[in-house]
């Protein structure tokens, strides 16, 4: 660090002073040596900066690790698996993969046969929709024979 060097030689210059050294000259040594602090300072709280910038990314990576080893993949959906070992889910696969985001799908009715993501509108099928209990609902109001 170039901040640095500079302190050690001003205060090094100091230790050598001559006593007879003038007041002005003196002077002129201290200015140099506070200026010099003043930027070593400014270095300092750039690179505290530049460590918190890379502990958030480190943070942020962890995260998606973390989403990337827990999520399973059941056609259409992704699940996810939860520190206890429970499924939660399901996730839009849209979303997953072309962001990394986990967004979770809203049940569907009993009578709607599609899942869709709120996020990305995309539709998926619900495996456990049951056209009989649908039809049989229609079947109760149409009767063929019935003219
Ligand atoms: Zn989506």
């Amino acid at each position: 660090m170039a901040g640095l060097n500079h302190v050690v030689a001003l205060t090094k210059n100091l230790k050598d002073l001559d006593i007879k050294m003038n007041e002005a000259t003196l002077k002129g040594q201290l200015i140099d040596l506070h200026l010099a602090v003043v930027e070593l300072k400014g270095s300092v709280l750039e690179l505290k900066n530049e460590n918190l910038e890379k502990e958030m990314k480190i943070t942020e990576l962890q995260a998606q690790l973390n989403q990337k080893v827990d999520m399973s993949w059941e056609d259409p959906f992704y699940f996810k698996k939860s520190a206890d070992g429970k499924k939660d889910g399901p996730f839009c696969q849209q979303c997953y993969d072309s962001k990394s985001t986990i967004v979770r799908l809203p049940k569907p009715d009993s009578d709607n046969p599609w899942y869709t993501c709120k996020t990305c509108t995309s539709s998926y099928n619900n495996p456990n929709y049951s056209p009989s209990s649908h039809n049989r609902t229609c079947d109760m109001r149409y009767d063929p024979l019935d003219y």
